[in-house]
């Protein structure tokens, strides 16, 4: 069953130099136990997308269209105090740069704690025995509940934040780049235990990320964006096996496949677009070596090519308007 809905999301930010469309027309169904991949480079939406989602907009954000469905409700059409009452107990989100996220001059114990509190209702002794469940969930020692944040090396103070997103029991978890700033080995255990908590808590999970090769084994569906728009979208596989995009192939080399041969990666040449002012047609254009006159002048549509395999192209000899 689907959990959420996103349709023709438009997101756009008011800065004195013009407007800038940072989400452009996204579409998207995450259904319920089911990890989607947000992935793109940086600037190009996903971190909006999530923002939009949970509705934590900076004052210059606004959504000037769209949809957003949970469980059947339009997230959109709620006031503050109905989203707020749905933020955390719903749908949480674990933000980029989190070892960052934590207050430094109180314990971890306390801050988690505190969610519990005012999120849920519970009194003080009851959050403090929810902490312990939560740690003993990301595999931190109970004994650690009084440490500060400066006392956590970087992996535990991102299981910790990981518990605070779990703190009220969310049905869907949005990581927004959840493993950037860590070490590669530590980045593989975080990965694996958000894999794991999102079976055990049957959660569904959006993971937001540059780097393609980390959604192998934590996604089931991977939406490849850019430029505001998402170009690509489908199972995991078909994403890294039979992807037609010609900027998905370019992500894909970016950075190593498990599910492909060795090889050597290579950077994506050119830079994503302005978005006050992005490319006419499609917004790739200028930065793809198949362009034709076509791709100038006319927006490719998402199509779908097959299973759940959609793809924005007139590479696709069906992309007609
Ligand atoms: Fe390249 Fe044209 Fe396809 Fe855009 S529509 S990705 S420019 S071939």
């Amino acid at each position: 069953m689907d959990i959420l809905k996103v349709r023709d999301l438009k997101t756009y930010f008011k800065i004195k130099a013009g407007t800038v469309k940072a989400v452009d027309g996204v579409s998207f169904t995450l259904k319920e136990g089911e990890s989607l991949g947000l992935v793109g480079e940086s600037g190009c939406g996903k971190t909006t997308i999530a923002l939009s989602i949970t509705q934590l907009l900076p004052p210059e954000g606004l959504i000037a269209g769209g949809e957003i469905y949970f469980e059947g409700t339009n997230l959109l059409k709620l006031n503050e105090e109905e989203i707020r009452a749905k933020r955390w107990k719903d749908i949480s989100i674990i933000f980029q740069g989190a070892m960052n996220a934590l207050n430094p001059v109180m314990r971890v114990g306390d801050q988690i704690s505190e969610a519990c509190v005012y999120h849920e209702g519970m009194s003080y002794d009851s959050a403090r025995k929810r902490v312990k469940e939560l740690f003993s969930l990301v595999e931190i020692d109970e004994s650690r509940i009084d440490d500060y944040p400066h006392e956590f090396s970087g992996g535990m103070k991102q299981r910790a934040v990981i518990a605070m997103a779990l703190a009220c029991g969310p049905k869907i978890v949005i990581g927004d780049e959840p493993t950037t700033a860590l070490d590669v080995m530590i980045q593989a255990q975080i990965l694996q235990l958000l894999n794991r908590l999102r079976k055990e808590m049957d959660m569904s999970m959006i993971i937001i990320t540059h780097d393609l090769s980390i959604l192998g084994e934590t996604c089931d569906k991977v939406a490849v964006v850019y430029a505001g728009k998402i170009v690509e979208i489908g199972e995991v596989e078909t994403i890294y096996e039979e992807h037609t995009h010609p900027y998905t192939e370019k992500l894909v080399k970016a950075f190593p496949n498990i599910f492909g041969k060795r090889e050597m990666t290579a950077s994506i040449p050119g830079m994503p677009p302005n978005l006050i002012n992005p490319p006419a047609g499609c917004r790739f254009h200028p930065r793809c070596e198949h362009a034709t006159e076509k791709c100038r002048l006319v927006e490719p549509k998402l199509k779908l090519i097959g299973g759940e395999h959609y793809v924005a192209c007139h590479l696709r000899g069906d992309n007609d308007e």
